[in-house]
């Protein structure tokens, strides 16, 4: 055995460089490698590296780009950054997919100054819509109208005489319905205001064809609903939209279940190009509670086990719950959602996902909405003992100010929209005054209680690309103009927090935080390479910033160069 004298002491060092060497090599080469970026990775432990290499669908290194030049081999594809930002794919935690991506092809009314367009617009529509079909969306918003008033029916019956019509205000809270519409729902001056809803009326008591929350179902149950072809093609056209936005999760508030198997089929097809977590209605948990799923059970690209609850309604409609009454509205305090009539309901559904290990969002916006949120999540965690179970309030608004250290205290997360504070800035405080609009959207006042937040949109009562969230946050500067120094600029997030609300803290709030949400060794290849260094740029910039690659599990999915979306992943796992 001629080889015997290798291992002699004289060569022991010999042997160990040639046993490095040889597992340097064994070592499979990286599928991806990104070099000559400025990567913020959100990762406490190694705050920004220059390359990322990427094996399969997770990073295995993250460092100087020396460091990965050794992850190259000879099949490896090569980014070559050029010193663009690299952040962690953004994590919407708050979207209404479907309804977002229906939206991209509805009529658009959002932009609409003045009853007149409102009226041309949805006009232009019936002209070109197939006969018994409806025409839906909309998001009209008659704050930006003078007057501003509430649209009626008249506005729009002439240009749609046999075309059913319901259209919804940009916050879901209320929607206008024609003529058409209201017979087919059976509406008429006797209909009583079904609990937690308002069919708007006039002075002789006929409904002006405003529909406000709960009295919106009796639309909802006569519009038909979207064909399974119809819905896959919604999807896809929305996941495209996402991937060109940098969005690589999102969670999806109020599913339909059909919505969840559209998901289903296309993660089985391979083309499932961003990661969900649904949240059905809490007015189905028996569903989820009967399987026995827990939160967060399934896989990388689709999980379900939370429930989404709501407690009252919105700002702009008059419909969030506060202790006080709004400044120009009477009386009226808001309403509480049907789910709350009575509360021992609600308490009684929270209870039992509780049990069963399910995770609870519940949207809640006044004051008061929110504060009676948190009781029922105090009376859960006395019932069944301390546990990691991430409550959320969606919104969480208009805070009272004897509430942010119980948000804390109950461990509740704050997911949160930036995008309504620059929306509802505009006029939050002709609704509620100085005091409360000082604890509204409060993002400094939650992380300064040391409350987790989360971001997210509310696609499609906001625009679903982060660059807009990101900007609200750091700026504050109101839709119109009037606040270019901020809104309640104390309440300002620096860049690097709100870039971590939105991947890090989104993580969190779906108990991803362990496998996404940062650029960090073994989790999942999320990225986002971005036009400009929104660290850098005078933030009013931020807004007008680009996403020119999309990665999910280590795939480009969006590529600004060729302006392509590839949607299809090679294997679904
Ligand atoms: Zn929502």
């Amino acid at each position: 055995m001629k080889n015997t004298s290798w291992c002699s002491v004289l060569h022991l060092l010999t042997c160990a460089l040639l046993l490095g060497s040889i597992q340097a090599q064994s070592r499979p080469a990286a599928d991806l490698v990104i070099t000559n970026a400025k990567v913020w990775t959100v990762d406490k432990s190694l705050p920004e590296a220059q390359a990322v290499a990427i094996l399969a669908d997770r990073i295995v290194a993250v460092g100087s780009n020396a460091e990965i030049g050794a992850w190259r081999g000879p099949h490896t594809q090569a980014i070559d950054a050029a010193g663009k930002l690299l952040l962690p794919g953004f994590n919407d935690a708050h979207v209404h997919f479907v309804s977002g991506g229906l939206q991209l092809d509805n009529v658009q009314l959002k932009d609409v100054t003045s009853p007149e367009e409102f009226a041309r617009r949805i006009g232009d529509r019936a002209k070109t819509t197939p006969k018994g079909e409806w025409i839906m969306g909309g998001t009209w918003d008659e704050t930006k109208w003078n007057p501003p008033n509430i649209p009626t029916k008249e506005m729009i019956d002439a240009v749609t005489p046999d075309t059913p019509v319901f259209v919804t205000r940009y916050d879901g809270h209320m929607g206008l319905a024609n003529s058409v519409a209201l017979r087919f729902a059976g509406i008429t001056a006797k209909t009583p205001d079904p609990p937690g809803g308002t069919i708007v009326r006039d002075a002789h008591g006929n409904a002006t064809g405003a529909l406000k929350d709960a009295a919106m179902d009796y639309i909802d149950k006569v519009v038909p609903p979207l064909s399974h072809d119809q819905l896959v093609k919604v999807v896809k056209r929305a996941l495209a939209y996402a991937a060109s936005l940098g969005v690589t999760s999102f969670q999806h508030m109020n599913p339909d279940y059909a919505d969840i198997a559209v998901y289903s089929e296309l993660l089985q097809r391979g083309e499932l190009t961003a990661r969900v977590y649904a949240a059905p209605l809490i007015t189905q948990v028996e569903d989820q509670t009967k399987i026995g799923i827990r939160h967060a059970f399934g896989g990388p690209y689709l999980r379900i086990g939370a429930v989404k609850a709501y407690a009252d309604g919105s700002l702009g409609s008059g419909t969030a719950y506060f202790y006080e009454p709004f400044l120009n509205q009477g009386n009226n305090r808001g309403l509480l959602s049907d789910e709350m009539h009575p509360v021992s309901l609600m308490r009684d559904r929270m209870m039992a996902a509780d049990a069963a290990g399910i995770q609870l969002c519940t949207h809640a916006i006044g004051d008061e909405g929110i504060s009676m949120i948190l009781d029922l999540y105090s009376e859960i965690t006395k019932a069944h003992g301390v546990a990691d179970r991430r409550f959320r309030i969606e919104h969480a608004q208009h805070m009272a100010a004897k509430d942010f250290d119980r948000f804390a205290q109950l461990h509740v997360i704050a997911s949160v929209q930036p995008y309504h504070a620059i929306d509802d800035g505009r006029f939050a405080e002709g609704h509620i005054g100085h005091d409360r609009s000082s604890r509204t959207y409060a993002f400094r006042t939650f992380l300064n209680h040391g409350v987790r937040l989360a971001f997210g949109t509310d696609w499609d009562v906001a625009p679903l690309d982060p660059m807009q969230g990101l900007y609200a946050a750091v700026t504050r500067a109101t839709l119109d103009g009037k606040n270019p120094n901020g809104w309640f600029p104390e309440q300002k997030l620096t860049v690097a927090e709100a870039v971590e609300a939105y991947t890090m803290g989104s993580a969190y709030a779906e108990f991803q935080d362990q496998v996404k949400g940062s650029i960090s060794v073994g989790k999942l290849a999320d990225l986002a390479l971005l036009s400009d260094d929104i660290f850098s740029i005078d933030p009013t910039k931020i807004r007008d910033t680009k996403v020119l690659k999309t990665i999910i599990g280590g795939k480009i999915v969006w590529d600004a160069d060729t302006a392509k979306v590839t949607q299809t992943r090679p294997s679904a796992k």
